[in-house]
């Protein structure tokens, strides 16, 4: 890992005095490329694992959070957010899309640099990465079929209830109800084509994805009623927390200038 870094720094650098070199049509001074070094586009590459990118470990089955384009690309809430990050730190962005329940993995093994899947901040993830200021607020709810007899949370008392394997949402279902009531899924669509199925009598999922997969989907229904409410963050490597550092002053920065308003009002309608 310290090796890596190392070696990082040395192509940062390498990169950032070819650069000033190109720029400055050869004629720049060794202090020009140290200080381009410091504040330029070289400081963020070394941040990260893959010198010049971001990568963003996430499931890009969670709509309007992160979603595939029809042409094989990435777009969502998430994924535009992490993009004017990148951005800020002069680093292109990289999806790493992935189940749900390996992201923050990728980012604890080095895989990924930061972790950002609608990821909800709990005292038991704070165990295995740092996490960023938060920038949005999630709430699981309970999808049902219409005429479900499932009227809010208690009545998934006895109930199959589907859940995406590793989130909160199965968290909580499984510590209220018991792991027998729970199956869980790859992904919130396979939950939801269980409910669909019969295969489950109730889905518990974060909100917005959850109000997506009912639009998508004839006969289904939100409950009014939350089940838990949360706050979303980006999970970074504890090993890395210059990351940690420079990925929220950005994140800040995006915030306090409106960035983020403006992202989350794109792909969610006032309602
Ligand atoms: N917010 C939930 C969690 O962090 C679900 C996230 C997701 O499924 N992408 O567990």
């Amino acid at each position: 890992m310290k090796k890596l870094a190392k070696l990082t720094l040395v192509l940062a650098l390498a990169f950032a005095m070819a650069f000033t070199f190109a720029a400055c049509g050869g004629g720049s001074s060794s202090e020009d490329a140290a200080s381009s070094a410091a504040s330029g586009s070289a400081a963020g590459a070394s941040l990260t694992a893959t010198e010049g990118e971001l990568h963003m470990a996430t499931n890009a089955a969670f709509p309007p959070y992160e979603m595939t384009t029809d042409d094989g690309g990435f777009e969502g809430i998430d994924v535009e957010i992490a993009t004017e990050l990148a951005k800020k730190l002069d680093l292109e962005l990289v999806v790493d899309d992935m189940d749900f329940a390996a992201v923050l993995t990728a980012v604890q093994s080095g895989k990924s640099d930061i972790a950002m899947a609608g990821l909800t901040v709990t005292e038991e993830r704070k165990k295995n990465v740092d996490f960023t200021d938060t920038y949005a607020k999630g709430v699981q709810s309970i999808i049902v079929k219409e005429g479900s007899d499932i009227k809010g949370p208690d009545d998934l008392k006895g109930k199959k209830i589907g859940c995406q394997e590793g989130t909160t949402g199965y968290i909580y279902c499984a510590d209220d109800f018991g792991e027998d009531s729970v199956n869980s899924y790859n992904n919130g669509a396979t939950a939801v084509q269980a409910l669909v199925g019969d295969k489950v009598d109730a889905v518990v999922i974060d909100n917005n994805p959850a109000k997506e997969f009912v639009k998508a989907n004839d006969g289904l229904i939100l409950l009014d009623t939350a089940y838990a409410e949360e706050d979303y963050a980006i999970g970074v490597s504890k090993d890395n927390p210059e990351l940690t550092k420079a990925v929220n002053d950005a994140l800040k920065e995006l915030i306090e200038d409106g960035t983020v308003d403006k992202i989350v009002q794109k792909y969610i309608k006032a309602e």
